[in-house]
């Protein structure tokens, strides 16, 4: 696992999605892309001086772009003071600091068990599942991958794109989409993430499934407890919990 470095990067791109959920692009030497697909940065806004040692205040935010890169991409909502601050305070060419890679919410290949992948993603849950979707070794991934993403409105598919791409990249892939919102889009299930619907899905298909949750802390703990009642194992089921 790469060891976590600290580097200075350059803002190249902000989008702003509506409903306070923005993106964010930096430069950055792919010498310090070297992530697992799923790991997090920290980011900070304020100033910082590799000789003091001293890391300041900031915050944590999934990898939203693929590994080995010379950009790195995340993507936040405003929910409190410093995600307000990080809106305020960046603008394209402002530079900041992260600290990459962290964390063990690691969706591979190599480190998953089980036969079938299902991504369970609820809004910004879907980033740390991006640099696995645009994997460009996907193509040889032998296990089927299902992905539930749900969002309130279907104008908050951040990624729509990157999925596109996924699914020519990935044959095994089959992507459910969900809109709390109503919309004529045949590409979405009206309502939020439905359990029960997915559980048929994946109960249909067959086959050892390990589930990935990412999303609000309602949302994993209602799967997690779903799962865990109708008998899976909770070694076949990882989250990604954000505060
Ligand atoms: C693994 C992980 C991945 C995440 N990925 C994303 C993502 O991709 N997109 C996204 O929008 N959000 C993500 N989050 C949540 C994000 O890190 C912030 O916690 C969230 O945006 C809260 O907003 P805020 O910082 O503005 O709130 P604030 O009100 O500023 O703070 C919220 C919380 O941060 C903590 N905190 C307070 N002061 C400090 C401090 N000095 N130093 C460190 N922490 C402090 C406290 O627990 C506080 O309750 C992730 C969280 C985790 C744990």
């Amino acid at each position: 696992m790469p060891l976590p470095r600290k580097v200075e990067v350059l803002v190249r791109k902000i989008i702003n999605h509506g409903g306070s959920v923005y993106t964010l692009e930096f430069e950055i030497s792919p010498a310090y892309t070297r992530f697992r697909p799923g790991q997090f940065t920290h980011l900070t806004i304020e100033p910082y001086r590799p000789s003091d040692g001293y890391w300041p205040e900031s915050r944590v935010f999934s990898i939203a772009s693929p590994p080995n890169a010379d950009f790195v991409r995340v993507v936040y909502s405003v929910k409190g003071r410093y995600t307000s601050r990080i809106r305020d305070v960046l603008g394209l060419g402002s530079k900041c600091w992260l600290k990459l890679p962290y964390g063990e919410f690691i969706v591979d290949s190599e480190l998953t068990t089980g036969d079938v992948v299902v991504l369970v993603a609820g809004g910004t849950g879907i980033s740390p599942f991006i640099p696995f979707l645009l994997d460009e070794n996907c193509g040889r991934f032998e296990k089927d991958v299902f992905l539930f993403y749900g969002m309130r409105d279907p104008s908050l598919v951040i990624f729509d794109r990157e999925l596109e791409l996924a699914e020519t990249n990935f044959p095994s892939l089959k992507i459910v989409l969900f809109s709390e919102k109503q919309t004529t889009d045949k590409r979405f299930q009206i309502g939020r993430l439905d359990f029960k619907m997915i559980w048929r899905v994946i109960d249909r298909h067959g086959g050892n499934p390990v589930f990935f949750l990412s999303g609000p802390p309602g949302m994993i703990d209602n799967f997690k407890k779903s799962l865990i009642n109708i008998g899976l194992s909770e070694a076949c089921i990882r989250i990604d919990q954000w505060e």
